[in-house]
């Protein structure tokens, strides 16, 4: 579904559509045990395992409760995600050359 006027703006990341900029990388998920979610969403997250760990381009941390929100695409700037882990609406923006989640109210 497109939004009605421009839609080449917005809900692009939920609804699929059209891209005018490079196509993203799809992701396949696996279920990594995180259990604080209903079992069908438990692979869109996992636990960040600490300094080793290596973010990939479809995941980013959340700010909140610290764990890893997953993407079946690559995500970029201006994504808007949701962690239901603790029920917070998280927006992608690039900081030092690295995506990070913050909170938007
Ligand atoms: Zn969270």
């Amino acid at each position: 579904m497109l939004e009605k006027g421009d839609p080449a703006r917005s809900q692009l990341a939920e609804a699929g559509g059209e891209e005018t900029e490079a196509p993203r990388a799809r992701f396949e998920l696996d279920d990594r045990g995180f259990d604080e979610v209903p079992k069908k969403y438990r692979k869109f997250y996992r636990k960040w395992l600490g300094d080793d760990d290596v973010l990939q381009p479809n995941e980013v941390i959340c700010p909140v409760c610290k764990i890893v929100v997953r993407s079946t695409r690559e995500l970029r700037e201006g994504d808007r995600i949701y962690c239901m882990a603790c029920l917070t609406r998280l927006r992608v923006v690039k900081q030092d050359g690295r995506l990070e989640a913050h909170v938007e109210y």
